[in-house]
């Protein structure tokens, strides 16, 4: 006899930051639950960062629920040092994970949803979803990108600027993504900066901790119907970074408005002229990651699923942490991801009290 699969109170699929801030609070409430992640190793989409990356805030403003980042030496943390974090935090809580597992489709199913990986199967009483975007980078169309010959990257598969080593190279993107990249990349390459518009340069002593307090200023205010200036500074605008500094003191960090169109070697800019181009590196950001819902038949037109709060507004048992501002403030960052993960589980588990559910 085919033994019925159990169901769980909880599945979170992704192992990032916001699944395990998640399984954080989750751990404290006696339901049971399991974490699904696609990678082959602890960290979420920071073991995908290029080479030199660095975090914009200071160790003690990048931590998540429960157990601080330890402090490093000097400077911002590294990539490898939020890796470690994540690793022992893993660790530290035991939290009850499968990896590598790609959830590919979600199904409705009688008191629950069905989470599917291929051939396997899971089920439960309600689902988070904590994908990130770093498997949907996105890069604008222009026209005629397919007949170009050079090399095209996302910063997403970005790991050092050695390879473009003595090549002409377009960096698009006038993020923090692109103004990282391109320090570093125009200390071996010819490059050029293209950027929709000008970039937004932060004050040089200013860093992530203050943009997150202002954000959080921001928010309280709309939570109190208080009106507040909008105070400079969005969590996009360029944060200068001492490589970022050093690359404005050498005077590269000018950007120029886009091209019009590709050629078989180059792009063509409004004027008219033409510049033969080895490379492109799109630093032009992501979308979220949210294939696996399609089955659900919950995307909406801008590839996102609506919500109050962090619930999807059309299925009640389904809730999205992490991605960006419109699953909550600040909620696709280290510090800002805990108050998202914990107002979540409270909803959870109130929702799973109930007899009916
Ligand atoms: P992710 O880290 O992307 O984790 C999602 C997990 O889900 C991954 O493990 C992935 O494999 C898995 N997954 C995806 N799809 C599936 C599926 N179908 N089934 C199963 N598993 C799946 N934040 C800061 O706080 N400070 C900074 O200084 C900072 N700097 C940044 C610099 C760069 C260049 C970038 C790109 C981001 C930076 N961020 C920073 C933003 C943010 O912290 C990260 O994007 C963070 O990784 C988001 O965490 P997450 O858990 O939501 O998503």
């Amino acid at each position: 006899k085919a033994k019925s699969k159990t169901l769980l109170d909880v599945i979170i699929i992704g192992g990032g930051q916001a699944g395990l801030a998640t399984a954080y609070f989750l751990r404290r409430t006696g339901l049971s639950y399991l974490i699904l992640d696609a990678e082959d190793g602890p960290g979420g989409a920071w073991r995908h960062g290029w080479n030199s990356l660095r975090l914009f805030s200071p160790a003690t403003w990048s931590s998540i629920a429960g157990w601080m980042m330890p402090p490093v030496a000097d400077g911002y943390p590294a990539r490898d040092h939020v890796i470690d974090y994540l690793s022992r935090y893993e660790e530290r809580y035991q939290f009850p994970l499968q990896r590598p597992v790609r959830v590919t489709a979600i199904e409705r199913i009688e008191g629950g949803l069905r989470v599917r990986a291929g051939q396997q199967h899971w089920q439960a009483r309600a689902v988070v979803s904590t994908t990130g975007t770093w498997s949907n980078p996105y890069i604008p169309v222009y026209p005629d990108a397919e007949s170009f010959q050079g090399q095209q990257l996302h910063s997403a598969h970005y790991v050092e600027a050695q390879p473009f080593a003595g090549k002409r190279v377009l960096v698009v993107g006038g993020g923090n993504s692109g103004a990282q990249i391109l320090a570093e990349v125009s200390k071996v390459a010819d490059s050029t900066w293209v950027t929709a518009t000008e970039p937004l340069f932060l004050p040089d002593d200013v860093d992530g901790r203050v943009l997150f307090e202002r954000a959080t200023e921001r928010w309280k205010a709309q939570q109190e119907g208080r009106a507040i200036d909008k105070p400079v500074g969005g969590l996009g605008d360029v944060v200068m970074v001492p490589p970022v500094v050093e690359a404005r003191e050498r005077g590269v960090l000018h950007a120029v408005r886009p091209f019009t169109h590709f050629t078989r070697n180059g792009v063509v800019w409004p004027d008219g002229s033409e510049t033969e181009v080895d490379a492109v590196i799109w630093c032009t950001g992501f979308r979220p990651a949210l294939g696996h819902l399609a089955s659900l038949g919950l995307i909406n037109d801008e590839g996102r699923v609506e919500v109050q709060g962090t619930r999807a507004t059309h299925e009640p048992r389904l809730w999205l942490v992490g991605y960006g501002e419109w699953t909550g403030l600040a909620s696709a960052t280290l510090i800002g991801v805990t108050r998202n993960a914990r107002s979540t589980t409270t909803e959870i588990a109130q929702f799973l009290a109930d007899k009916e559910n």
